[in-house]
């Protein structure tokens, strides 16, 4: 049975090293990493992320302003608000949640942000500074978080075939170029597959490491794995409510069969979520480091 490679147990970890990050900033700056976030209207998932990002700030000793805006809120407040933050010198990261308000462009909010403040890693700067492999950018955090969870599971990327299911802007094609640059955990021969794919059962046969993000239940058959890969499970996917009103969550890969044949497997949840979250605040003390040294 293969090893379970916990989310929430690394994540723990690494709020531990960020913790003494924070310590280290606040001895040598008097001051603390700053993050505001920023939620328009009510989405109860976003609410929720949101709620989720702010607590673990807060826990980990951040400066945090929760910044909640009514659904109505023009674009032209919300660019002005940015630009508010992008000039506070106590904010270190701005993070707008996704969606917005179908009345506000998103594209042009989130470039409106610093790309020195984007600990969400989405604006387009930053995106091309990933591409270019120049390490003063910000990684989108779930590609981050699962490369993180790959090189902490001691799995080897060097020259390993990886197939990642799923081409968005925001997990599929960032991870694969990420996994194909140069680099510790990376080095890999990548093949991103999608909906036009032919044979995507033969493609995913040949993976040692296995990145699924299609936002399909179940999507990934056991015998598409090959024995002893590495499988990260990044679906989440509602398929039901339990009885105490909670969602029911599962991946896009049959993870009980599954995990019979690879050789380390993420589960959902307490996967690849919580890495998301941790990327985001390691993004932040990253952010304030470089801001407070260059004062
Ligand atoms: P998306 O819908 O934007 O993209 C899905 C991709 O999968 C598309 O590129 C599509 O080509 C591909 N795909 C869909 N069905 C397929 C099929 N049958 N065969 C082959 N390819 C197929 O989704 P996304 O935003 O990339 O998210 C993917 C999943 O990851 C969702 O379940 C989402 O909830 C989850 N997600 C999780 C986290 C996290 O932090 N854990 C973060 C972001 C997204």
């Amino acid at each position: 049975s293969a090893e379970i490679i916990s989310g929430t147990e690394m994540r723990a970890a690494i709020l531990e090293e960020l913790r003494g990050e924070v310590a280290a900033i606040k001895e040598k700056y008097d001051t603390v990493p700053g993050l505001v976030t920023i939620l328009v209207g009510e989405n109860p998932a976003s609410v929720s992320y949101v709620t989720l990002k702010v607590k673990t700030a807060l826990g980990l000793g951040f400066h945090e302003i929760q910044d909640n805006q009514p659904e109505d809120i023009t674009e032209d407040e919300l660019l002005a608000l940015i630009d508010k933050y992008n000039n506070d010198p106590s904010i270190h990261g701005i993070l707008v949640q996704l969606p917005l308000p179908k009345h506000i462009d998103e594209e042009k909010v989130i470039t409106a942000i610093n790309p020195d403040k984007d600990v969400d890693g989405f604006h387009p700067v930053n995106l091309g500074r990933m591409v270019l492999g120049d390490k003063d950018g910000f990684l989108p955090c779930t590609p981050a978080g699962i490369q993180e969870m790959i090189v902490r599971s001691g799995t080897e990327t060097s020259g390993a075939e990886v197939v990642v299911v799923g081409r968005s802007n925001i997990v599929g094609k960032p991870i694969s170029i990420m996994m194909g640059q140069k680099g510790v955990g990376a080095n890999s021969t990548v093949t991103m597959v999608h909906t036009r794919t032919k044979n995507l059962e033969e493609h995913c046969k040949r993976a040692d490491i296995l990145i699924v993000a299609a936002g399909v239940p179940n999507l990934v058959k056991p015998e598409w794995i090959k024995p002893g890969s590495t499988v990260i499970d990044v679906g989440v996917n509602r398929i039901g409510t339990a009885p105490s009103g909670k969602a029911l969550l599962s991946g896009d890969v049959e993870f009980d069969k599954a995990k019979e044949i690879a050789g380390k497997i993420t589960p959902v949840p307490g996967g690849v979520g919580p890495m998301t979250i941790a990327m985001l605040m390691k993004n932040t003390v990253a952010s304030a480091w470089r801001h407070l040294g260059a004062e």
